[in-house]
């Protein structure tokens, strides 16, 4: 079975092609933090890490980067409101955002550029696009994109050109453009306002023009994977495609993938209905971590997905289910023979949770073989049917497949402080290449009976006691 996804672009269900198999190249729109981010933008990133563990697992070289816009109008809104400057808000929101990520077992992004770092990418971009005649500048000093300038507009939305821009979010860019439709790629200073003065002129970037030119920056003209939640596809996308395209005259993306919304009470989860929810709230109500990422994980991306208790419940269910029964294979020992078929069903096991996930990544049928193998594997080890070397490898094979989930394993969010925080400690070790310190707290971490080894996917851990019994 080949790897394929629904592509926006066309609608069809197309056979994943890297365009350079030695690097997927993929880019996710982040969070814009002016608030903490709630679990309806999780869903759309939890797909987005999804998408790249299993890659991953495909064994496909990644890389993967996720912007972070700490400038546009709600930002400056919410910053004037309450009387400090952008980067302040911006940072504490940032922060938040990365703990939450982490919490949630997100893969950190390979890279995370922010906007405001990227100001001389943008402005470079902007001068390609009045240069080609693709955008005009006006009285303001605000420039803006020409979209009668090009005919491919609205291909990505599927949209007629001349229905376009019917009442969204045009009016605060609007400084006296030529077409009601032209979007602003540049905007002219106001008073109160965070500018840059550049090139183009002093003004601040809108908020298309970031992803483009920090896309490119990282991922070159033309990558292979763009994701966002179904409301990015227009205008966002579909602006960036026209400004990306029209300055490089090569095709900007070929697959772009698009996340259904997370309902709540029947509604889009969003800030501006007032029916949201933050991960930290879920978590007060007693659900950890694992169970809202396999709550948001479990139902296909582009199906809509309502949030409701009963989801966390039976996610928190589904998740205990799993732990439980690794902990059962690594507490087994049997002294007999291998069972004879365990191979063909580990195989068949692989072989339908591979095929579902192939499949414009169908999770549904993904964690049914799953299930059904540990129902069936439970089974063996009440009639203790399997060795001790079947349990073994059994369990090893279910936390391979949790490279792609990452929800069986336990959280170091549930050890205690001291421990987690020397985890972290080490990880943080690792990353400065500090060796001498990170073997120093694997010692004092294995004193306290936490076991580190060091995977393709980072630093794991597990209590010693189980990885005592899975050597044995
Ligand atoms: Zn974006």
């Amino acid at each position: 079975m080949t790897l394929r996804f629904r592509n926006t672009l066309g609608g069809a269900l197309e056979e994943f092609v890297p365009l350079d198999p030695a690097l997927v190249r993929i880019y996710s729109c982040g969070p814009t933090v002016y608030a903490p981010a709630h679990v309806g933008n999780f869903r759309s990133f939890l797909f987005a890490d999804l998408l790249r563990r299993y890659l991953a697992w495909h064994g496909y070289p990644v890389k993967w980067v996720m912007n972070i816009t700490d400038v546009d109008d709600k930002i400056i809104r919410d910053a004037v409101r309450q009387g400090m400057p952008i980067g302040e808000l911006t940072a504490s929101h940032e922060a938040a955002f990365l703990e939450d990520l982490r919490r949630l077992r997100m893969m950190t992004p390979d890279v995370l550029p922010r906007a405001t770092a990227h100001i001389e990418e943008m402005v470079a971009l902007i001068e390609t696009l009045l240069e080609k005649g693709h955008a005009y500048r006006t009285d303001d000093g605000s420039i803006f994109f020409r979209i009668a300038s090009w005919p491919a507009y609205g291909r990505l939305a599927r949209l007629d050109p001349s229905q376009l821009r019917v009442g969204e979010r045009v009016e605060a860019d609007d400084y006296g453009k030529d077409d009601v439709r032209d979007f602003a790629l540049w905007k002219g200073p106001k008073p109160g306002e965070p500018s840059w003065r550049t090139r183009i002129g002093e003004g601040r970037p809108g908020w298309h023009i970031e992803c483009s030119a920090m896309s490119m920056k990282e991922l070159g003209p033309s990558f292979d994977l763009h994701t966002g939640g179904i409301d990015l596809v227009f205008p966002h996308h579909e602006d960036e495609m026209a400004q990306s395209e029209a300055a490089t005259g090569r095709p900007f993306v070929r697959t772009w993938l698009h996340c259904a919304h997370l309902q709540m009470g029947g509604q889009k989860m969003a800030k501006r209905e007032g029916n949201i929810e933050r991960p930290a709230e879920v978590y007060e109500r007693g659900f950890s971590p694992r169970a809202l990422r396999y709550a948001l994980l479990a139902a296909h991306y582009r199906a809509p997905l309502e949030f409701s208790d009963e989801t966390l419940v039976a996610a928190a269910a589904a998740v205990e289910r799993l732990s439980t029964f690794l902990a059962a294979l690594d507490a087994y020992r049997e002294g007999r023979p291998d069972d004879p078929t365990m191979p063909a069903l580990l195989d068949a096991t692989r072989a339908a949770f591979s095929a579902a996930l192939d499949d414009d990544l169908s999770i549904s049928p993904a964690l049914a073989a799953l299930f059904d193998f540990a129902r069936e594997v439970n089974r063996r080890l009440d009639a203790r049917a399997l060795s001790t070397a079947d349990a073994v490898r059994v369990a090893a094979f279910v936390r391979d497949l949790d490279r792609v989930l990452a929800v069986a394993e336990e959280d170091a969010a549930e050890l205690p402080t001291d421990l987690s925080t020397l985890l972290e400690e080490r990880a943080a070790a690792r990353a400065a290449r500090d060796w001498a310190t990170a073997d120093r707290l694997r010692d004092e971490l294995a004193a306290r009976g936490i076991a580190v080894e060091d995977t393709r996917d980072g630093q794991r851990w597990r209590r010693a006691a189980e990885v005592e019994h899975a050597g044995r």
